[in-house]
Order: C-alpha cells, then sequence, then structure tokens
C-alpha cells in the first residue's frame, strides 16, 4: 500500500477509515467497532471523525474502538466553524479528546471556512499544539481562494491537510485544486471517495474494469476501482468509511490495484476531467 507523507514528516498509509454515520444506531455498534478494529489489524492507521458527527456518537464509537491501541492510530477530527473561535477551539479539543478517549489528536481539522476570522483560529490551533493536546492542525472544504486566504494568517508549512470531496463523481479538484494543495505541501485528504456508496458504483465502466482486475480477495469490485482510481493521485490520502468486516478488508485489498492506462482512458472518456475552474463541491 502507499504511503503519505506530511509537511512535518509523519508517514502514514495513504488509506484511511472515515466514521462519519459510525455510532448512530446501537444495534450496528460492535460490527462498526469491529471494522475499524480490523482495519488497523490490516495495517491502516488514519482514523477520521469529527465532532459534529451524531453530535459526538462518532467521536465517542472511535474512542471505544481505538481503546488500548492508540499508538496504532493516527486520529483526526475536526471542530465545526461556529465553534472556531480561540476560545471554542479550546473547548471544543477538550470535549473531543474526552469522548476519544486519548490525551492527544495527531491532526485537528476546521471542517468548512465560516464567520470567525481564520487567524482567530490558526491562533487557536497553534496554542492547542504549543500545549500538546494536538499533533498537527489542518483544513477541510477550502478551495484554492481558502488555501490563499489561510496562507496570508498562518507559516509556510503549518497546515498539513485540506480534507475535501474527491470522486468519480466529484473531479473538479484536478483542474487547480490538486496541485495548488501538492506544490504548498498541504496533504489532500479525499473524502466521500466511494461516492458515499451511491450511483456511482453502479457505472458500467467500474464493472468493465473490475472485471480485468483480480485481488488479494478475488475478482475487483466497482468499489474498489473507484477507491483505486482516486488513490492513484501521489500523496494523497483517501478515508472511506466501511460500517462492515467485509467491506473494510475490500477497502484494503483496492490499494494494492493499479490500474492501467487503457483503464484510465475508459474513465476519462465516461467521466471527463474538468477543462475549467469547478467551485469546489461539499458534502
Ligand atoms: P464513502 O464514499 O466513503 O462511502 C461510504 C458508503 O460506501 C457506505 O454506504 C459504505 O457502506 C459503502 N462502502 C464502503 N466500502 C465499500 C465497498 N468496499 N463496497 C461497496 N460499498 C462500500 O462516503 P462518506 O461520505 O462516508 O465519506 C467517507 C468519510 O469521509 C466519512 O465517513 C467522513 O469521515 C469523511 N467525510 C468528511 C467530510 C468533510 O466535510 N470533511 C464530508 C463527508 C465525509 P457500509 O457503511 O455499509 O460499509
Amino acid at each position: 500500500m502507499g504511503t503519505v507523507t506530511f509537511s512535518d514528516g509523519t508517514q502514514v498509509p495513504a488509506l484511511g477509515m472515515g466514521t462519519w454515520n459510525l455510532g448512530d444506531r446501537a444495534d450496528r455498534r460492535a460490527q462498526e467497532i469491529e471494522s475499524l478494529r480490523a482495519g488497523l489489524d490490516l495495517g491502516l492507521r488514519v482514523v477520521d471523525t469529527a465532532e459534529m458527527y451524531g453530535a459526538g456518537r462518532s467521536e465517542t464509537l472511535v474512542g471505544q474502538a481505538i481503546a488500548g491501541r492508540r499508538d496504532d492510530v493516527f486520529l483526526v477530527t475536526k471542530v465545526l466553524p461556529s465553534n472556531a473561535s480561540r476560545r471554542g477551539v479550546a473547548e471544543s479539543c477538550r470535549a473531543s479528546l474526552r469522548r476519544l478517549g486519548t490525551e492527544r489528536i495527531d491532526l485537528y481539522l476546521l471542517h468548512w471556512p465560516g464567520a470567525v476570522p481564520l487567524e482567530e483560529t490558526v491562533e487557536g490551533f497553534e496554542r492547542l499544539k504549543d500545549e500538546g493536546l494536538i499533533g498537527a492542525w489542518g483544513v477541510s472544504n477550502f478551495d484554492v481562494d481558502d488555501m490563499a486566504d489561510l496562507r496570508r494568517v498562518s507559516s509556510p508549512g503549518d497546515c498539513l491537510a485540506n480534507q475535501i470531496l474527491y470522486s468519480l463523481d466529484y473531479r473538479g479538484v484536478e483542474y487547480d485544486l490538486l496541485d495548488d494543495d501538492r506544490g504548498q505541501g498541504v496533504v489532500t485528504m479525499a473524502y466521500s471517495p466511494l461516492g458515499q456508496g451511491g450511483e456511482l458504483l453502479r457505472a458500467p465502466v467500474l464493472a468493465r474494469i473490475a472485471a480485468r482486475h483480480e485481488t488479494a480477495l478475488g475478482p475487483a469490485t466497482p468499489a474498489q476501482v473507484a477507491l483505486a482510481w482516486v488513490l492513484r493521485q501521489p500523496n494523497l490520502l483517501a478515508i472511506p468509511k466501511a460500517a462492515s468486516l467485509p467491506h473494510q478488508r475490500e477497502n484494503v485489498a483496492a490499494a494494492d490495484i493499479v490500474l492501467t492506462e487503457a483503464d484510465l482512458a475508459a474513465i476519462d472518456r465516461s467521466m471527463p476531467p474538468p477543462r475549467r475552474k469547478v467551485p469546489l463541491a461539499m458534502i
């Protein structure tokens, strides 16, 4: 599996685990925890959550899943823009730490650009870093102009990541944002890389390509092709959500699929790359 290196030198596997909607249903809890633990057992490290997800329920579930094995995990969570003031960031961070059952968040993200001046949020993040409550910080849902605003109020290398929507049905960021992030040494984290398990996975082109690939688990699936396609980008981290063991295993196996030039060309014909600027989409 490929790896991603952040600007502070930290290296993690390029495939991580999303957790939106996990922890919402008591009857699925055990299976969701099993899925996250299996991901760690299979070598994944990045777990992505947010204070927003289920109003803290996702963080609580993650805390349970990683109990006793904190060092296996690169833990990412997010503060809501409405809590992103100097004081709000500090309060939200402490609340997240309590739910996660840990003393440190590895990467703390601003969930999307909001009304609080960015310099305040950055100051709050830097203070948390000084206190050792977070290892590093980043942003989410920031387009090229938002990243330019951020550069005006932060030092180069301080923002580790920009978590954005990137999948075969949202290719707009290929026009500018992926290169912009890369040029600034900011790791792109691709969220909803499986199109949230919807229409995308029924695209005939993915079925045709899947039929040409084998994985450690047997014939490839359209979801695996969609994930391998996102992971083809250098130094990019993808965070699909898998609520069950079979999906988690499939996603890990997908990280070893190497798409051919012919596969990529077939995808481009069916789902073309952008030809002009497309404002960043957000889910
Ligand atoms: P994904 O694109 O990851 O899709 C998740 C869906 O795909 C679920 O229905 C899941 O089913 C299904 N799935 C997972 N693996 C497979 C597989 N191998 N084969 C078939 N279906 C599969 O959508 P998300 O929106 O969850 O995005 C991933 C993560 O990104 C989130 O969980 C969250 O952590 C983050 N995110 C961040 C946002 C932000 O604003 N920063 C916004 C949205 C997401 P099942 O659950 O049954 O396994």
